[in-house]
């Protein structure tokens, strides 16, 4: 039926358990911010245009049993220069002409929730709103939107990272970490952020009683990051809007965030002008 997403089938999937940690007095609530509205703003939604986005269904086959996926062509492609080059008519790909593209190596899942993020624009899923955080889901999707390079959705599935691991008081199981260091590209944002989750909440005790093995690379990167950190006195980066765009986004193709006023004031650009690098004061 044109128009509508289908899954023919859904995969099992089986889910570790996420590290939740002692509560820091560094970590309160009011740190879960509304970023998803902010993150709304990014250009690749704002400059969409509301004319010709539903004209042609193409079929996207998903995973070893080709779960077929029925998506609007514009609508893919508006967001993903993968999927804009695949049907691109000029450059004589099979797809372009057969109107469906096979991603063998991919879950069902993952794309299933890559399609809910291209039409809803939010990653609003019920995995995601319990207790226990599901990191690993959001590693994939890190995952599935470097290979669609789409960097908005990468973005998004940063903003949600805080939010959740500020929401639950939780941070990413050793299984986690293996993932994010054999299938996620060095110096990107996510790898940075959950290096510093791992600093700056209390993980010390997770991370040296946990039964599981920690990524090695995952190990180093910390202990590195921390070499660089201790004693500046430098502001959690992932509680302010404009030290999480800078250390964490990409902005290559979406158009830079908008932060507050008190959040500019913490950026580290003024911070360093200023030679000021001391812990701000929380709000009561
Ligand atoms: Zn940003």
């Amino acid at each position: 039926m044109p128009g509508r997403i289908t899954i023919t089938k859904k995969v099992s999937f089986s889910k570790p358990t996420p590290s939740t940690i002692p509560p820091t007095p560094n970590s309160p609530s009011r740190t879960t911010r509304p970023l998803s509205n902010r993150r709304q703003k990014e250009a690749h939604f704002a400059k969409t245009p509301t004319r010709n986005l539903f004209k042609t269904v193409v079929t996207i086959h998903v995973g070893p049993e080709r779960h077929a996926f029925q998506v609007h062509k514009e609508i893919l492609c508006q967001a993903s220069p993968f999927f804009a080059a695949a049907f691109d008519s000029d450059y004589n790909f099979s797809e372009a002409s057969s109107g469906s593209l096979a991603f063998p190596e991919v879950r069902a899942i993952d794309f299933e929730f890559f399609v809910q993020w291209l039409y809803r624009h939010d990653l609003a899923h019920e995995e995601l709103d319990v207790p226990k955080a599901a990191y690993f889901r959001l590693i994939r999707l890190y995952i599935l939107a470097d290979l669609l390079r789409i960097e908005a959705l990468r973005n998004d599935v940063i903003d949600m990272m805080i939010m959740m691991s500020e929401k639950w008081n939780s941070v990413p199981t050793p299984d986690d970490t293996m993932l994010l260091h054999d299938q996620v590209r060095d110096k990107t944002g996510l790898r940075k952020l959950v290096v510093d989750l791992f600093i700056y909440k209390k993980t010390d005790q997770l991370v040296e009683k946990h039964e599981d093995q920690w990524s090695e690379r995952f190990l180093r990167e910390i202990f590195c990051e921390l070499k660089r950190t201790i004693g500046t006195g430098k502001p959690v980066p992932f509680r302010n809007s404009k030290l999480t765009c800078q250390k964490y986004h990409e902005h290559k193709e979406t158009t830079q965030c908008s932060w507050s006023l008190e959040d500019e004031t913490d950026s580290e650009d003024d911070l360093a002008k200023t030679n000021q690098y001391k812990a701000k004061p929380r709000r009561p």
